[in-house]
Order: structure tokens, then sequence, then C-alpha cells
């Protein structure tokens, strides 16, 4: 299996090499060929199968250049019931919202709490193995911006992994006290953290900068190292969220929600489009999918795309309740993009290149057609968020987190909207004790606490949900990171964490 960029199809390079790059050279995303199929005996099969080897089946399909024992080896080191607490990492919790049945989807079992643990448990095995394969025995530099769950996941994930540094940036004012506390006390000899003086976009677009600037590639490379990514741009990101969408029909099916062989909706919190790509990456490969609600809050991008084929990233940014959903420019709808128009390059660097210089793109009229056919779109505010929270919680005592809850919010606008009754899978993205603050002013319970471990407690005591461990055990923990930095200043603190003198 070969995967190309998707700005340039006559970059043909095997899993090892796009997972160690990160990026295409060209500035475009490495996507396969084409899409493996799980046939439909083949996903009867996956039915008795635990989640672990689901993952397996459906890996192998696409490193073809790991071997078997490889593949194995990478996932059952991350999938463990010391790391995610039981067998299967992603259960289902089946809810009545409003008179409609909801299944949840919770992906915020592992040791950072939010869905990103999913593919960053397993990303620093696949990388290391892929560094052996295609890196030239250089060391792996990885760079990442975050609005708050990427950065402590990929931390979490590569802390001591040999032959790896790690850099994580994220916006000063754009993420919340818990993910802050959770950054900056990380631990591990191989990590630096960093805020910066803007938003996440701001974040995200100045680590793409450094990573294709070839000069700071010459750079590291006369020290042995190279860029690589852990945001969803990569492709072992992308790939191990693909496996909790299927293994989720399988748990549907088993527990009678749906009959084999029906299609569900699926309904995901989207910020840079990696996580509902992966269900569509999943659709494509067979699965029974009816459609993909994409859910948005108050930055909703995206919602106007789908409905109007106009995607306009010149607008007010919000920071709202849901900041791992803040985002303007979704990164990975540009593989949407190729696989919408039929997997052309020249087609979807257009409009790449016309979101670099106008902010704005248009799609084609046939591409419009199968977004919407596919795809619905809405968005959540502040107060619809809160409301959901809220209403879950009376309705039913299940307490979920603000990005949940936007999703919640959309399907259930979804569902009355067009009366569509087809099973559904949320999306369930982190725990709520991550946004404490927001979810204990939701409930509006009495007064809110000065800190945020209070805030905690508190909300432990209303609801009883239990508080993750990880989470927990990070009161008292002593910083380790407090540097601020201009945008402008990144790239020299890339090189002065590595160590790496530029001016002698
Ligand atoms: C990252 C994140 C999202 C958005 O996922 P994308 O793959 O960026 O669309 C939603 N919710 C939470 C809690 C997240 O951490």
């Amino acid at each position: 299996m070969f995967y190309n960029s998707t700005q340039d199809k006559t970059k043909a390079v095997l899993s090892a090499q796009a997972i160690a790059q990160g990026i295409s050279q060209d500035g475009g995303l490495f996507v396969p060929e084409s899409f493996p199929q799980i046939t439909e005996e083949e996903l009867k099969a996956m039915l008795s199968m635990s989640y672990q080897d689901r993952a397996k089946c459906i890996i192998a399909k696409y490193l073809t250049d790991f071997t078997e024992e490889e593949i194995a080896d990478c996932v059952d080191s991350a999938y463990t019931v010391e790391k995610f607490g039981s067998e299967n990492p992603a259960p289902l919790a089946t809810v009545d919202f409003n008179g409609a049945e909801l299944n949840l989807l919770e992906l915020w079992h592992g040791p950072t709490c939010a869905f990103k643990d999913m593919a960053l448990q397993i990303l620093p095995h696949f990388l290391t193995k892929s560094l052996q394969k295609a890196g030239g025995g250089k060391d792996a530099v990885i760079l990442v911006a975050t609005s708050g769950d990427t950065g402590k996941a990929a931390l979490e994930g590569f802390k001591d992994v040999d032959h790896t540094k790690i850099i994580v940036f994220y916006p000063v004012n754009g993420v919340s006290a818990m993910q802050k506390h959770q950054m900056n006390t990380q631990e591990g000899d191989n990590v630096y953290v960093c805020a910066i003086r803007g938003n996440f976009d701001d974040a995200q677009t100045a680590v793409k900068k450094i990573f294709t600037d070839t000069d700071t590639q010459a750079v590291l490379k006369e020290h042995n190292m190279m860029f690589s990514s852990a945001n969803s741009i990569n492709w072992g990101r992308l790939l191990p969220q693909i496996v909790y969408y299927v293994s989720a029909y399988c748990d549907m099916v088993n527990k009678g929600k749906v009959a084999f062989g029906d299609k569900i909706n699926i309904t995901v919190p989207t910020g840079n489009f990696g996580n509902i790509l992966a269900g569509y990456y999943a659709y494509q490969m067979g699965l029974p999918v009816k459609k993909f609600i994409c859910a948005s809050n108050s930055n909703n991008v995206l919602t106007d795309f789908i409905r109007t084929g106009v995607y306009n990233k010149n607008r007010d940014f919000y920071t709202t309740v849901s900041p791992s959903m803040d985002i303007l420019v979704s990164s990975n709808l540009e593989r949407l993009l190729y696989c919408m128009s039929g997997n052309n390059d020249v087609e979807t660097k257009g409009y790449m290149d016309l979101l670099k210089s106008e902010g704005m793109y248009t799609v084609s009229a046939p591409l419009q057609d199968k977004l919407q056919s596919m795809f619905w779109g809405g968005y959540a505010d502040e107060n619809a968020t809160e409301r959901t929270i809220h209403d879950l919680f009376l309705q039913q005592h299940y307490l979920c987190d603000t990005h949940t809850a936007v999703a919640v919010s959309v399907c259930d606008a979804y569902i009355r909207e067009t009366g569509d009754n087809t099973p559904v899978v949320i999306a369930s993205t982190a725990s709520p004790y991550k946004f404490s603050k927001a979810v204990l002013g939701a409930l509006d319970q009495g007064e809110m606490p000065e800190s945020e471990f209070d805030m905690v407690e508190q909300l432990h005591e209303i609801t009883g949900a239990e508080v993750p461990a990880p989470l927990a055990s990070l009161r008292g923990k002593q910083t380790r990171f407090s540097d601020v930095t201009d945008k402008e200043d990144m790239q020299s603190v890339v090189l002065g964490a590595l160590g790496i003198n530029t001016n002698p």
C-alpha cells in the first residue's frame, strides 16, 4: 500500500515514511492510494473479537510494510487494561435524551482523559518502528501545536521514548486550567512545553511553517535529527481512530442496537476534522454508515461549509468552553476534499492555495453534492452546550464534558429537524473533569469554588461520577514549564529547546 500527497499525487511512499515524515514535502497530507475493504465476512468475524484484535485486523490492511508481529506489538503495548482501565478502551454508554436513544462512544478512558489517547498511545510505537525502517537512524523531533488535549496526550505518549524529543506549543489563553496544569507538570527527560501569545490557528500555522522550512530541516539534519508530527496531519494518528468506529459498530450489533448490515449515523464534535474523517474512512472501507453529523461550537466554519460549500475562515474567533474545537482552519478537511474530488490533487491544491491567499474557497458543485449526501453540519453555542450538560444530567444522571455536549446538542437538533431515527453513535471525547468549571457552572448548583481541584471535588460530590485517577493525582504537582513566547519566536524556541545554537 502506497500513500500519496493530497497536493501531488506523483509522490508515493510506504507507510513507514509517511508516519516518520508526518507531512509531505510539498505541504500536502499523506493519504492511502485506495481504501482496503472490510468484507461482510470479516466484519462478522470481528463481532466476537476483542478491541485489540479488531485493531490488528484493520491496521494490518494499511501498514503493509510492517510485519504482523510488529503490529501486534504496537497494539498490545498501547491498549492495556493498565492504561485504559478495562479490556475495551472504547466502551459504549446508552442514554435517552429528549426522547431519543443515543449511544455515547466513550473515548476518554486513557491516561490523559481525552480521546486523543486512543491515537497517541499507539503513535510512538508506530513512529519508533517507522524511524528504524525509513528514518536513516535519525532522532525524531515531534512538534505539536495544541488546543489543549493533543499536547498532553502526545507528551504522555512520547515521554522518555528513545530517539524522540517532543516540543508542545499551546495558546496561553486558549486552554482550560486543568489542561494547562496537565501540560506544565509533565514529567520526562525529552519533553518541553511553551505557551504562545496567539490562538490555536497561530500555533498550528507556525508549526507547519517551521516543519517545512528547508533551512531548519538542514540544521536538524546536521545534528542527526528530523521533524515529525503528532498532530492529526500524521497518518499514524488517523489510522488508530478508524478502529474505534468499526469496533463501535460491532458493539452496537452485539448489544442489539442495530441489525448486522444495517446503517448507523455517527455524530462527532469536530475541530481539526481528524476524528470525523477517521469515521468517514471507516465508511470508505465498507462500514454501514448513513450520515455523519459534524458538530461545531460557535466557531462554526464547518457548519457553514457543509451547508453552503463555501469555506471562509475570515470571521471572528471565539474562545469557548469547548476549547479543543476552537479552530477555524480544520487541517484534515484537505483529506476529505481530496477523497471527494476523486483523488484530484490539482483541485485540492487549488482550494488550499485559495485558503492561504484569500482565507476562503468554494468547492465545485459535484463536490458539494457529495459532501451534503454524507454530512450534515450543525453547531451549539455556549448556552446550548451548557443546557445540554444540565439536561442530560437531569434526565439520565449522566455527566458529559463540554465537547461531548456540543455533539449531543447538534445530534438532538438533527433528529428533530430531519426525523431520521437511524441508530446513532456519538463520539464522547473527554472526561467532564477536564472542564470542571464549565461543567459545574452548567449544573448550576451553588457557589463556584476558587481552585480547579475544589471544583473537581464539588462536581464529584454533586454527581458521584468517578474522578479519573490521572487528574486527581495532579493536585499539588510541581510546575516544570512556564515559558510564554511570541509566535514569531517559535522557531528559535524550538532550536533552543533542542540545544542547537544557530548564532555562534
Ligand atoms: C481534539 C478534540 C476534539 C476535536 O477533534 P478533531 O479531530 O480535531 O476534530 C473534540 N473534543 C475533544 C475533547 C478534543 O480533545
